[in-house]
């Protein structure tokens, strides 16, 4: 497939729906139609989600508090995501790999969901970060450009450098079990700064949760660094 990544270019040329393969109109939608937009669930205090990790329980009851059992020992408080990595918001988190750039109903998406967050106007809005190495790679990091969209939108302060990886994590971490995840994550990151940290209320921005080893983790260092509390904001969340 033909990649624009010039985001500019790409706003003058038609995009093909990447789900679809239909002619996407007009830009709000980025890479992916109208049609695969609506076919996207997004989350809302109606879904059915865990409590804590913010899990879509396929067979919990709309409104009803449940928990899912696999994040007791998770170190943030709550998580909750936009909606479910499928359809368009799975082609839009795919594509922010490359481009970095948020089409407008993503970024709106993305609005409505921090509401779902106990986020008050002292909380700080802080990406999970890439590595050195990956950020050289791929030359931004796609969680810092939502990190800034959340940070205007709420307007809330951003720091995109206290929190930082020191470890490379596996690449193909899609193929590993839960416990893999979490150990190959343990340890991965650092706060630099912490008097920047202690007792703050950080709001932690990630493009998609899979496990939330990644995001606990980060929540570890935060907390082991006098952070008040930590809550996880991502655009798509994984089904299952
Ligand atoms: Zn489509
Ligand atoms: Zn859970």
């Amino acid at each position: 497939m033909l990649r624009l990544l010039d985001p500019l270019v790409s706003l003058v040329f038609p995009e093909f729906c990447h789900v679809c393969g239909e002619l996407v109109e007009g830009t709000s939608d980025g890479v992916a139609c109208r049609a695969c937009w609506e076919r996207v669930r997004f989350l809302t205090v109606d879904s059915p989600l865990c409590g804590k990790c913010g899990r879509f329980l396929l067979d919990g009851r709309p409104g009803a508090v449940a928990r899912c059992g696999q994040c007791n020992d998770h170190f943030y408080d709550q998580a909750r995501s936009a909606g479910l990595y499928e359809f368009a918001l799975s082609a839009t988190v795919l594509n922010l790999k490359n481009v970095p750039w948020v089409p407008s109903t993503a970024a709106k998406a993305l609005e409505r969901a921090i509401p779902l967050l106990p986020v008050g106007p002292d909380h700080i809005v802080m990406p999970v970060p890439l590595s050195k190495k990956r950020l050289a790679e791929r030359g931004f990091d796609q969680a810092a450009v939502l990190a800034r969209l959340v940070s205007r939108t709420a307007r809330l302060p951003l720091d995109e450098f206290s929190l930082i990886r020191v470890r490379d994590t596996q690449m193909h971490r899609t193929a590993m079990d839960r416990k893999a995840r979490e150990a190959s994550v343990k340890g991965a990151f650092a706060v630099t700064r912490p008097a920047l940290i202690k007792d703050r209320h950080v709001l932690l921005v990630d493009d998609v949760m899979t496990t939330g080893a990644s995001a606990s983790h980060c929540a570890f260092s935060l907390k082991k660094n006098g952070a008040a509390s930590v809550n996880v904001l991502t655009l798509a969340r994984a089904v299952g």
